[in-house]
């Protein structure tokens, strides 16, 4: 069986070390907001090469964290893609903001650049980009919306930990950026877990407070809070991983390269990238009109796929506001849409059979 995905191969190959630092804080008895946690902090900000880094509970927490941050609520609206993972949009309303759907480019399933400028309004408070399957968006045309309309610019990083735009890593490309240390993520831990970077003093001395129960010392409480810390445990098993977070991303770069190259399939369109090192393929996503009948064809074969995501957002019961609206760019990627088995501890053998398997589809 190829697996989709082989979380326990992943983490077994950080054994010894993981063990290590699980018995560090055993002895120590700390658990909450400790070394670990601050050691973590400070290498994960350096590796994106942002100023500050703040752990909390989840990357659904991180973006929330953010949007309190900024103070946004009611009557605010911000601006994130129509094909995003749920959460996106969720963190969004979960403070009261609109979320404003735009259509992604098909070519990149990142947000359309081209289609922001005439849904800013006076209400329009950010833009919310989203580093879809581990692709860095094109950051440009953002900039220049949120310069001249004086808006902020939220980067949800969840899929795309080490992916490079123009020289800069996700996580320093925008005002403030979420990440997720779900098991499943190019970096993982095991349970939750989630950060916010930025280059923001301010804001971030903000976040850190608002995680903590709007503390900004113990028993002193200046913001309505919520509690969401990232613990010793995960912090220490992120900090295990970390260094080996471009390694993997380069995996994922050949597997991703070899399938590119390989699947000649008339029935498949394949991703495209500009630049390789924009895309640390968190997700390898292929269309086809015969979505079902390719994934039956894969599981045959004892391949495992997945499909992100199978409903978009605007079809969703949580947004049933939203039902009658038409995001067509959307609703194609996600009728045709199918995630290929892509990790870093795939083998050569995997990679080729499922080429091999996808080739004698028909
Ligand atoms: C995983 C993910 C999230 C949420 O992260 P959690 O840690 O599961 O809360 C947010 N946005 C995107 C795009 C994601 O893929």
């Amino acid at each position: 069986m190829i697996k989709f995905l082989d979380l326990h191969k992943i983490n077994e190959r950080f054994r010894k070390d993981i063990d290590l630092r699980i018995k560090q804080i055993l002895d120590s008895g700390w658990y909450l907001l400790g070394e670990q946690d601050k050691t973590f902090e400070k290498n994960f900000a350096q590796y994106c090469g942002a100023k500050h880094c703040i752990g909390c509970a989840n990357g659904l927490d991180a973006l929330n964290l953010i949007i309190r941050g900024f103070g946004f609520g009611k009557d605010d609206e911000i601006i994130v893609p129509s094909n995003t993972y749920i959460a996106s949009i969720l963190a969004i309303s979960e403070n009261g903001c609109t979320p404003v759907l735009i259509e992604p480019d098909i070519k990149t399933y990142n947000i359309n650049p081209d289609l922001i400028e005439e849904k800013i309004t006076p209400n329009t408070k950010a833009i919310m980009v989203v580093h879809l399957y581990g692709q860095a968006v094109e950051m440009e045309k953002i900039w220049q919306l949120a310069s001249k309309y004086n808006l902020k610019v939220i980067e949800d990083s969840a899929q795309a930990h080490g992916a490079v735009h123009n020289g800069k890593k996700t996580g320093n490309l925008s005002d403030a950026s979420g990440f997720s240390f779900y098991p499943g993520k190019n970096l993982g831990c095991m349970g939750d877990g989630g950060c916010v970077t930025t280059n923001d003093d301010e804001l971030a001395a903000k976040i850190r407070a608002i995680a903590n129960y709007g503390s900004d010392r113990k028993y002193h409480h200046i913001y309505k809070g919520i509690n969401s810390r990232l613990d010793e445990i995960q912090a220490a098993i992120l900090d295990v991983k970390l260094p080996y977070l471009d390694k993997d991303n380069e995996r994922r770069r050949e597997i991703s390269k070899y399938y590119r190259e390989n699947i000649k399939n008339p029935k498949i369109i394949l991703p495209e990238v500009k630049d390789e090192n924009a895309h640390v393929w968190h997700i390898f996503a292929i269309r086809t009109e015969k979505r079902d009948d390719l994934q039956n064809h894969l599981e045959a074969n004892n391949i495992q796929t997945n499909i992100h995501y199978p409903t978009p957002p605007h079809k969703q019961g949580a947004y049933s506001e939203w039902k009658d609206e038409k995001f067509p760019i959307s609703e194609e990627i996600h009728n045709t849409v199918i995630s290929l088995p892509i990790s870093p501890v795939m083998t050569d053998e995997e990679v080729q059979k499922t080429v091999e398997v996808i080739n004698d589809w028909n």
